[in-house]
């Protein structure tokens, strides 16, 4: 940790923003180590997890080096209202020191409040040893005594799980904002500071993309977003509700530029298919694409670049693009992976079919075996390291639909023999068009579902140790990497044990209810 100067609170801005702690680390620089954040409390020592899995981000001034990319946008945007002195991002370990006479609103953001959406919700349903951290930190942070004096506003991609009033209440939360916040959340903190009464949940108007500030930091995992929306239309799926657009590439090198000087040597591109940059439609301008990559690759200081997330779809139909990408990253920065996530969702058409019917889009629903296969194919060959998220228990789900989803990780266990394969279990989140749905739970999993679990652990604890490899080659390798690597290695040898008998079907968890730990208690905050 960075050692920080005491400022004269008095000094203070009067918008301060902040996360809770899990938000506020960089996870040792690796980016699938960020999925920690969704861990249950009880499998390590709390000391041991934000001292070596996610130690606090360094600190300049009392103010964060390093944050999350929403958090940076909301940053930027306040600041051209309000000036860059009146707005700081700020690690929840130095709240007290930043926020003073002056302040007036601190805002948080949140993926993830209470710990519901997935995955955590599936792991702690599954471990059931205790809260997920990232609940268990956000109400922490709640509990400090300056927020019950200063106006709370609550945002981000989880902003949804805060939006009712008894919620708010019980939190101390004085508004919720939904949705982009670019244009909105100026407008809100200003009639704050004037006094001027406004809704309690306030909804965000999307932005132009000219409207979009450049960040003014440097984001965790260097995140730099490149676009919103997807188009595909998936009914489980948030981010598709956003307009889809595109920002130009001076606008995200210039974030990149941002990260590089503050030592984010690594950057990756984020959007819901960063192989459609550029495009409204389904097929990658691939010229555009290259352009891109070839620019931020081209940034003083930038050594490595990811993709957030591609679509298979992409990467089946153009496979020349994911080629001359990943020359290009070996040649300019000597990169010899790329990361990514990408959704498989599921091995059964007849779901593909009433859920997602644009995945394989510009080919047929019907082709998505034969696309999947191949795209993990094309990917494995270029070094594209993917983990791949499936989804059980989608509303109307049969046997015969996890069977296919069975069948499809048993194939693609010879060939994706790079990339993580994740099933989660369905989580109903408001704002998609499954809203009305019920969660799917592990109570309500059936042989198949455990044999499909089984399978997809059984195929990612082989590939775990290379993924560990490559994150040493990447630099970690002081103690706390080392540390971090041991702990990785004995949570994967600990699941050992159960894979071989969920493979069989059986439920390793017997017939237990669900975790008590799966529905948060909100905590009356209120007199405490
Ligand atoms: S392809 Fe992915 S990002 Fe696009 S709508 Fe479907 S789930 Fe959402």
């Amino acid at each position: 940790m960075t050692n920080v100067p005491t400022l004269d609170v008095a000094d203070s801005p009067k918008i301060v923003l902040t996360a809770d702690e899990t938000m506020m680390s960089r996870f040792r620089g690796g980016m699938f180590v960020g999925f920690a954040t969704c861990m249950p409390r009880g499998i390590l020592p709390d000391w041991f997890f934000f001292r070596v899995w996610a130690p606090p981000v360094p600190r300049t001034n009392l103010r964060a080096l390093y944050s999350d990319f929403g958090l940076r946008i909301v940053e930027a945007s306040l600041a051209k209202e309000f000036g860059t002195d009146e707005v700081a991002v700020v690690h929840p370990h130095d709240l007290e020191k930043v926020v003073g006479s002056r302040t007036e609103i601190v805002a948080i953001g949140g993926h993830d409040f209470l710990g519901i959406n997935p995955p955590t919700s599936e792991f702690v349903d599954l471990v059931d040893r205790g809260p997920p951290y990232n609940r268990v930190k956000f109400f922490e942070l709640m509990q400090k005594p300056l927020m019950k004096e200063r106006v709370v506003v609550a945002g981000g991609k989880a902003a949804w799980q805060l939006a009712d009033e008894a919620t708010m209440d019980k939190l101390n939360i004085n508004y919720v904002h939904l949705g982009e916040g670019e244009i909105t959340i100026p407008q809100m903190f200003k009639s704050i500071l004037a006094g001027e009464e406004l809704p309690r949940i306030v909804t965000g108007v999307s932005p132009r993309v000219e409207q979009i500030p450049n960040i003014t930091g440097a984001t965790i995992h260097g995140l730099v977003e490149i676009g919103r929306g997807c188009g595909r239309g998936c009914a489980f799926c948030t981010p598709n509700m956003l307009h889809v657009m595109h920002k130009p590439i001076d606008h995200i090198e210039k974030d990149a530029k941002t990260n590089a000087q503050a030592g984010q040597s690594s950057i990756i591109l984020h959007s819901e298919d960063v192989l459609r940059y550029g495009t409204t439609g389904m097929v990658p301008d691939t010229e555009r694409v290259l352009k891109l990559f070839t620019r931020v690759a081209s940034v003083e200081g930038v050594d490595n670049l990811g993709a957030s997330h591609v679509a298979l779809a992409s990467v089946y139909h153009n496979p020349e693009l994911i080629s001359a990408l990943t020359d290009m990253c070996s040649s300019t920065l000597g990169q010899d992976w790329i990361g990514t996530q990408t959704g498989l969702e599921t091995g059964s058409v007849r779901l593909l079919a009433r859920y997602m019917k644009n995945k394989a889009l510009p080919s047929s629903i019907e082709k998505w075996h034969e696309i999947a296969t191949q795209a993990f194919g094309i990917l494995d060959d270029n070094d594209w390291v993917c983990a791949a998220t499936m989804i059980n228990g989608l509303p109307g789900e049969t046997t015969d639909d996890v069977i296919k989803s069975i069948e499809l990780v048993d194939e693609l266990k010879s060939i994706a023999t790079k990339s993580l394969i994740i099933p989660m279990n369905f989580v109903s989140m408001r704002g998609s068009s499954l809203d009305s749905k019920e969660t799917f739970t592990a109570k309500k999993m059936t042989p198949e579902h455990w044999q499909l679990l089984g399978e997809c652990l059984d195929h990612d604890l082989s590939v775990v140790p290379q993924l560990l490899r490559r994150f040493d080659a990447n630099g970690s390798g002081l103690i706390p990497g080392r540390l971090l690597e041991i702990s990785v290695k004995r949570i994967t040898n600990g699941l050992k044990k159960y894979v071989q008998a969920m493979r069989r079907g059986e439920s390793p968890i017997g017939q237990r209810e669900d975790s008590i730990w799966l529905t948060p208690k909100i905590p009356d905050l209120n007199g405490t």
